[in-house]
């Protein structure tokens, strides 16, 4: 079975105490890799190494930096199918998914990132020609980027490309449970000879490799993406230690939808904003508001469409829907389908476990649900599911849809579907979310600021807000 190693110093290594964890393939619930299991003793080796390599790889001209990162994202994009089946398999997202979204995002992230670090000027300000003022951005030093098992690739690359193309050096740790990319990326940075200890990858759980990322004295800045209370832990543990801390948490999106709205473009789109990636995307729409005069033309077409996206195995052509990436995770998305239906819900389509037969007869698969008749403050309609599962309620007013919308502590994104445009502009003024979508979901530039208010996040990532988290003002004065 395939061992996969840590990425130290530019080397591919084993974990210090040469123990492994197992990494299972969703779609047949069986173990088809490992992982190792580091610990604190291999985030001080990458530290260590990654301090080494600091003072030369901040002092390289940054379009040498930039050289080697699109130097990487090219060989990613040479190497595009390979990653995109082996992240399907890791994850448990169709294939088609994996190819159109993961793998072409992540190479854009690196590409993004390295050219963006050739054009980052910073600030200059002329005190009436007495004095100015000009502000310098260095690098921080070594820096921790933490990512998630939803986006596995796509999301490791949004924070170490900006990272390394600011010019620090970076101890990063994707999620345990999809490993497999970012080892193959640390492969491709062995390959082109990436400097040593520039980039170091250790793998482990989050609780040993990710905390000890966090607690070391000499990661200088972390940025972290996973759910809300690992945000909190990552805070408590970085605030007294004053490092720089950027948090993409958690979100439960509401979707908006009046009856002016484009009828079949926001029908078709807010089937993708619901179930895409099986729901797994912090960007996914789950709380559906819809205006009453449409409601009930709404539910039935949403349901009837619902019913007929197909859930089966990754790599299959048709599977609209793929695998749960866990068993843990698969199990935490049913038992929220019975606290619905204890809530009073009633199930509209879905709601159950899909059996699948042959090799993927254990694979861990949902059918999408589709829920009415929750109060839009119950736990159902508050807590963040993460799955294949969405609400539907009915409005009567803008005011109370707003209500609806900002009633949870999560506040990453809104959809709002109508073809008013004084309505549109005046609800996504009053919607208390870090992004709003006007009629469509997940377009993205990305040099805009992403992230969330309230308890989805701290700080922006993209464009220059990701260069300037990852480097340290320093202001000169020069009085004339
Ligand atoms: P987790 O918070 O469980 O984990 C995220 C990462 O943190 C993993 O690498 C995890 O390792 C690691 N980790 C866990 N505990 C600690 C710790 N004490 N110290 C440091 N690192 C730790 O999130 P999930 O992986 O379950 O991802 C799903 C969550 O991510 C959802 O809540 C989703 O909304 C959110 N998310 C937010 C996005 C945003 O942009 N706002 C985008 C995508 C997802 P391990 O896997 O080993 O536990």
């Amino acid at each position: 079975m395939e061992k996969l190693q840590n990425y130290i110093d530019g080397a591919l290594v084993a974990p210090s105490k040469g123990t492994y964890l197992d990494n299972y393939n969703p779609s047949t619930g069986k173990v088809y890799s490992l992982i190792p299991d580091s610990d604190e003793w291999d985030v001080k080796l990458a530290v260590e190494a990654a301090n080494r390599a600091f003072p030369a790889w901040a002092d390289k001209k940054k379009d040498e930096r930039a050289d080697l990162i699109m130097h990487l994202a090219h060989l990613l994009e040479e190497k595009h199918d390979e990653f995109a089946k082996a992240e399907s398999i890791d994850n448990g997202k169709p294939l088609w998914l994996s190819r159109s979204v993961d793998i072409p995002r992540a190479v854009s992230n690196l590409e993004f990132f390295a050219t963006a670090s050739l054009h980052f000027a910073s600030e200059s300000h002329n005190m009436d020609g007495h004095a100015i003022n000009y502000t310098l951005r260095d690098p921080i030093g070594v820096v921790g980027c933490i990512s998630p098992w939803n986006l596995p690739l796509y999301l490791f690359t949004w924070k170490i490309a900006p990272a390394l193309a600011a010019g620090n050096c970076v101890v990063a740790k994707p999620s345990e449970i999809t490993p497999m990319t970012a080892y193959m990326l640390s492969k491709l940075c062995v390959e082109i000879g990436f400097p040593k200890g520039v980039f170091n990858i250790v793998h482990g759980l989050g609780p040993k490799v990710g905390s000890a990322i966090v607690s070391h004295p000499d990661t200088k800045a972390i940025s972290f993406t996973g759910g809300t209370k690992t945000g909190a832990e990552i805070a408590r543990v970085a605030a007294p230690m004053f490092k720089k801390l950027s948090l993409e948490l958690g979100g439960k999106n509401p979707v908006m939808i009046f009856a002016d709205c484009d009828w079949d473009k926001m029908m078709k789109r807010t089937i993708d904003s619901s179930f895409t990636n099986q729901g797994e995307i912090c960007l996914c729409g789950s709380r559906i508001m819809v205006e009453r005069s449409v409601y009930e033309k709404f539910k039935k077409e949403f349901a009837e469409k619902t019913n007929a996206l197909k859930v089966g195995p990754p790599l299959i052509d048709d599977s609209r829907l793929g695998a749960i990436v866990s068993k843990q995770h698969y199990e935490k998305i049913l038992s929220y389908i019975d606290l619905a239906e204890e809530e009073g819900g009633k199930i509209l389509c879905g709601g159950k476990a899909v059996k699948l037969g042959g090799e993927e007869k254990d694979g861990w698969y949902i059918e999408p649900t589709v829920i009415e008749g929750l109060p839009y403050n119950c736990r159902t309609n508050m807590e963040e599911i993460f799955g294949p599962v969405v609400t539907i309620m009915p409005f009567d007013t803008e005011e109370e849809a707003l209500k609806y919308a900002n009633a949870t502590e999560y506040g990453l994104t809104a959809m709002l579907w109508t073809e008013n445009l004084t309505r549109a502009h005046t609800i996504a003024a009053k919607l208390r979310s870090g992004i709003v979508w006007i009629n469509c979901w997940l377009l993205r530039d990305l040099r805009t600021p992403f992230g969330g208010t309230k308890n989805s996040g701290v700080g922006r990532e993209g464009g220059w807000e990701a260069l300037r988290f990852f480097t340290e003002p320093k202001n000169v004065c020069i009085k004339l």
